[in-house]
């Protein structure tokens, strides 16, 4: 594509942005002077990871209300961190988030560095996040490609090739836009024309201010674009979760070990999670099953079957929690088990 051609693209988009730009808690207005704030992009960005912008939007004003600034977020307690993001999955990163928090109050006295290098040195902080919050916040030239600017470029230049071995050609095409005019805007607008026009399904290209320059739109079978490789199945897990209750409004929950899946969250007492779990009930009691539920994870799908009793523990790793409070601060496949638990 030539350099003319780049240009009456993005001038396209821009334009269509500055009159279309979605209203989101962490931004400010297209073309405003004012800089957001790094810390609102990077958490915000960290949230919209596997995430939508309506899924993650309370829990962004949740984490900014409580903790205003990356310092306060860095004094935060572990426990209360997690709790706080139970429900937004991927649990990982809310390690990574507390950890890149203390980095920067720590090492950057509360300021995040301003460009995409010194920011890729910060825990969690990937390829993506760091292009975000350098193009958004500091207002750097970056190349930003998330899921909705590779879906945009594929059908743009009709790539043939499948994703994700198609990734890099992606990229280097998203590249080609990358500009010192208006860097900040410039990713923002691509990513609410994915998320609003090219959409996944049914891009609504009569609307788009690209067509006039995009293959897959002449082409005729825009939505076919990206090309997928096909996926393999997901395995299929088992598992129990066990609900004991103090008979007092209150429920048995455990910390769960800091590494790997769920990571440093409270959980219900359960088995492993295989092909066939062991029913081993953590207490004595009149145990009873309750229902199973089912949680699709991004290398499984899991089949939890909740059991519930009344009784008492005098286990030191137990930690009694009121039942509504255990509501709200579970992991989501730890709330719907113990939602089935309570409904028995
Ligand atoms: Fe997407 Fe259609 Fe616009 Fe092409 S014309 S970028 S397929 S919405």
């Amino acid at each position: 594509m030539k350099a003319s051609e780049i240009a009456a693209l993005r001038a396209a988009l821009l334009d269509w942005y500055d009159v279309n730009a979605r209203s989101l808690p962490w931004r400010t207005e297209p073309g405003e002077a004012t800089r957001t704030d790094p810390y609102r992009v990077w958490m915000s960005e960290v949230m919209l990871q596997q995430t939508t912008t309506v899924h993650a939007a309370p829990y962004f004003h949740a984490f900014t209300e409580r903790w205003p600034t990356v310092s306060d977020l860095a004094a935060a307690e572990d426990a209360d961190v997690m709790a706080a993001w139970a429900g937004l999955g991927y649990y990982a990163r809310a390690r990574n988030l507390l950890a890149c928090a203390r980095m920067v109050a720590q090492d950057y006295d509360g300021v995040f560095p301003d460009t995409e290098e010194a920011l890729l040195k910060l825990k969690g902080v990937g390829a993506y996040t760091a292009a975000a919050v350098a193009a958004i916040a500091f207002g750097r030239p970056a190349n930003v490609v998330d899921g909705n600017v590779e879906r945009v470029m594929s059908r743009l230049f009709a790539v043939k090739q499948e994703v994700p071995a198609a990734r890099p050609e992606l990229k280097r095409l998203a590249g080609m836009f990358v500009s010192d005019h208006r860097p900040s805007d410039w990713p923002q607008a691509l990513m609410d024309l994915g998320a609003r026009v090219c959409r996944p399904k049914s891009p609504l290209c009569e609307q788009c201010p690209l067509s006039f320059g995009c293959v897959a739109f002449k082409e005729g079978e825009p939505q076919t674009y990206p090309r997928k490789a096909k996926k393999t199945e997901r395995p299929h897990r088992l598992g129990h979760a066990f609900a004991l209750r103090d008979g007092k409004g209150r429920v048995a929950l455990v910390k769960r070990p800091d590494n790997g899946l769920l990571g440093g969250m409270l959980g219900l007492i359960g088995s492993d999670w295989s092909t066939a779990p062991a029913y081993a009930p953590p207490f004595e009691g009149d145990w009873f099953e309750a229902g199973t539920i089912n949680h699709v994870f991004t290398h499984f799908s899991l089949d939890l079957t909740a059991h519930v009793a009344t009784g008492t523990s005098d286990d030191p790793a137990v930690i009694w929690m009121d039942e509504a409070e255990a509501l709200a601060s579970l992991p989501t496949v730890f709330r719907k088990a113990l939602e089935r638990a309570l409904a028995a």
